[in-house]
């Protein structure tokens, strides 16, 4: 019974399916995982929940009532429009369990749309995007042509690369498809360009993704889905019951009545990733790209070796060189944390430089 073979009655699909890591390394400033250095809410809301706390013994509301209403008066649509998850990464599973596949995604992007696509054993492809990590819409195009989809997942921006895409391009895959076109506005927050939520009226299948996560609010598990009503019907038959707890709710609710100080917050953070971007681009050896979302991406040579030596000083980013050759990404953290990022960078650089000149020498 010791060596019981689990792997042998795993379906076909996950056994070659690698778990999602999310690296829990003990550093001192955490620029890894975009979330926010900032939290919205006050300690003193969350020691006033007391009567949350007295009904412990009760299942949240099912269907996060109070939160769809706040939600849709401050986005102007209405509640039957919005489907909350724990997390978006549970409503891109919801989405792939209800529609199914083919799916198509670009990349690189976020990971999870393939990881949910396989493990619920659906045909799935990435296309990848072209060189300025723009859609290559004629490929795009053309696989929707040959695959006819049911879903489709556009990060904008994209993660991990921090750029929007056009909004023409994504209403011609919007237009020319039969499917599902899930626009994933994870980062859109910390944009500069508009979102598509306004064009949901003219085109009942795109929909919109959004999350508390990066604004703030990852430990909570908030994310949601806006769109069609007939589309929220369809995907909350899958949506498994009470799946938002009662403190996330409640904590998502006074967020929004705050929303003040969340926007703040994105102000220092956009401004701190224009700083962050130009003082990564006065480095030699490296390529940052320009970001609309809350890290950069950025080429240096001998990536995987910059992101260990960064761990050993107490940083940790995300090593990205699987996906974008010699890439690291960084999420913006406070101006302090950027400060002691950059002077971290620098000094490795230059020990990389010497250890390289001091190998030449001998
Ligand atoms: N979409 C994108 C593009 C992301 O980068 C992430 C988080 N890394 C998510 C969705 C998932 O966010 P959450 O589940 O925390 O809401």
């Amino acid at each position: 019974m010791n060596n019981f073979n689990f792997s042998k009655l795993t379906r076909k699909n996950i056994q070659t399916l690698e778990a999602y890591v999310a690296k829990e390394l003990p550093c001192k400033i955490k620029l890894d995982a975009n979330e926010s250095p900032y939290c919205p809410i006050p300690l003193d809301f969350i020691l006033s929940m007391k009567k949350l706390f007295s009904t412990l013994n009760r299942y949240p509301d099912p269907e996060t009532r109070e939160l769809k209403k706040i939600l849709s008066e401050d986005l102007k649509i209405t509640p039957e429009n919005i489907l909350l998850g724990n997390g978006s990464d549970e409503i891109i599973n919801y989405l792939i369990t209800t529609f199914g596949g083919p799916i198509l995604y670009p990349f690189p992007s976020f990971v999870m749309y393939a990881i949910s696509s396989q493990a619920l054993g659906h045909r799935h492809k990435a296309i990848p995007l072209d060189e300025n990590f723009d859609l290559d819409i004629d490929r795009v195009i053309e696989t929707i042509k040959r695959l006819k989809p049911r879903l489709i997942f556009i990060s904008s921006p994209n993660n991990p690369t921090g750029n929007c895409f056009s909004t023409e391009k994504i209403l011609k895959i919007i237009e020319i498809s039969e499917s599902i076109v899930v626009v994933d506005e994870a980062y859109q927050p910390f944009s500069s360009k508009r979102g598509l939520l306004h064009l949901m009226k003219d085109y009942p299948n795109l929909a919109i993704l959004r999350t508390f996560s990066k604004i703030g609010l990852a430990a909570i598990r908030a994310g949601y889905l806006i769109a069609h009503e007939g589309l929220i019907k369809e995907v909350n038959k899958v949506r498994l019951p009470y799946n938002v707890g009662a403190f996330p709710q409640a904590i998502a609710i006074e967020a929004i009545k705050n929303k003040r100080i969340i926007e703040e917050h994105i102000r220092l953070i956009t401004k701190e990733r224009e700083r962050l971007f130009s003082e990564l681009s006065t480095i030699e050896g490296i390529k940052p790209y320009p970001s609309e979302a809350n890290f950069i991406l950025f080429k240096v040579k001998d990536a995987l070796e910059v992101y260990k030596k960064l761990i050993e000083m107490g940083i940790l980013v995300r090593y990205m060189g699987n996906v974008v050759r010699d890439s690291l990404r960084v999420t913006i953290g406070t101006p302090e944390e950027n400060n002691i990022f950059i002077e971290s960078m620098k000094i490795s650089l230059k020990s990389f430089e010497a250890n390289s000149k001091r190998k030449r020498l001998k």
